[in-house]
């Protein structure tokens, strides 16, 4: 049985959980072409499962990301969490309706990672009030009331001046100068299309205030993301997963969503906070996936060599027939 990771040689985690592998916290499969991998946790690429009792590992693991919750999803790939593993299902298409459940687990990671911040800053807050008001003789009741509020200012102030840093800083077509991007600057940004390219962010200069560069590719999404999160940290009001997944579902996904906000030519500050969060949502969610789509085609290229080097054995193709016919009657029911 293989332990460590044969593209790294990095020691591979886990246990393998319900395939019985005995290694692996973090496992891929195909139900329908019959594969399998552990993820390697150190350099993430796939190392394919051998030929052994694959098909019943893999039915093992389709029967626990059934009880599963689905984190992100295209029609491709899904990512599922069950109890300590990540399960990460790809190839047979299927329509996902779990966005609301899907938005509310970002959502509620975001909230921790500002209570992480939020508390300890009131508690020493609180802390040093209510000795200075016991000096004081209790007159300064108003300073802890305020204090949250306040801690949460200093929050939002600190995620608006997060840093955008790209591989080529962007230069300003109007004055030349660098831009040098802070998540805030993105409030005046907007989302645009290109041909060729995909989502393209039209961004406004700090130094001259004029729309001076347009970021494409990763830079795009990158530089989107931050802007998104500052903003609908600063001006969310209520946040609610269920309006976020009707509004993407509602336009008929995330690539959609993305594409009707490209159309109007809002800039991001002017985004209804609704819309917005939806955008930030389904702008998330594609860079998730699609990460993980570009790792399963590369390790889906060295399934193919491999299995097909090993399985001299017609068997193997007996048995992924077997499969096949079983989940079509799976559907049929
Ligand atoms: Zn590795
Ligand atoms: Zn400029």
């Amino acid at each position: 049985m293989y332990r460590t990771c044969a593209f790294c040689n990095g020691k591979l985690d886990g246990d393998g959980g319900p395939t019985n592998l005995g290694v692996g916290r973090r496992l891929a499969f195909d139900e329908w072409k019959g594969r399998l991998w552990v993820i390697c946790p150190r350099c993430s690429r796939w190392n394919l499962a051998p030929l052994d009792d694959r098909l019943e590992r893999i039915e093992a693991l389709a029967r626990a990301a059934g009880d599963g919750r689905v984190a992100a999803a295209t029609d491709q790939v899904a990512l599922i969490r069950w109890r300590g593993y990540d399960l990460i299902r790809v190839g047979k298409p299927r329509r996902l309706e779990f966005a609301t459940w899907r938005y509310g687990e970002r959502l509620r990671a975001r909230r921790q990672e500002q209570l992480k911040f939020v508390v300890p800053m009131t508690v020493a807050a609180v802390g040093l009030a209510v000795a200075v008001n016991v000096a004081a003789g209790g007159s300064v009741g108003v300073f802890v009331w305020n204090t949250p509020r306040l801690v949460k200012r200093i929050y939002v102030e600190m995620v608006g001046r997060r840093k955008i840093v790209l591989v080529e800083p962007p230069i300003c077509e109007r004055c030349g100068s660098v831009m040098l991007l802070r998540a805030r600057h993105l409030e005046r940004a907007r989302v645009t299309t290109t041909a060729r390219e995909g989502m393209a962010l039209l961004l406004t200069c700090p130094s001259c205030g004029a729309e001076g560069t347009m970021l494409t590719g990763a830079d795009a999404q990158f530089a989107l993301r931050r802007g998104l999160t500052f903003l609908n940290l600063a001006r969310g009001g209520r946040q609610r997963a269920e309006d976020a997944a009707r509004l993407v579902e509602g336009a008929g996904g995330p690539h959609q969503l993305i594409h009707d906000v490209a159309r109007r030519e809002l800039t991001l500050r002017s985004l209804a906070p609704d819309r917005r969060l939806a955008l930030e949502m389904a702008v998330d969610e594609r860079a998730e996936v699609e990460e993980l789509e570009r790792q399963w085609k590369e390790a889906e290229e060295i399934a193919e060599i491999a299995d097909g080097m090993l399985s001299a054995d017609p068997t193997i193709d007996e048995e992924v027939r077997r499969l096949r016919e079983r989940l079509d009657e799976k559907k049929e029911r």
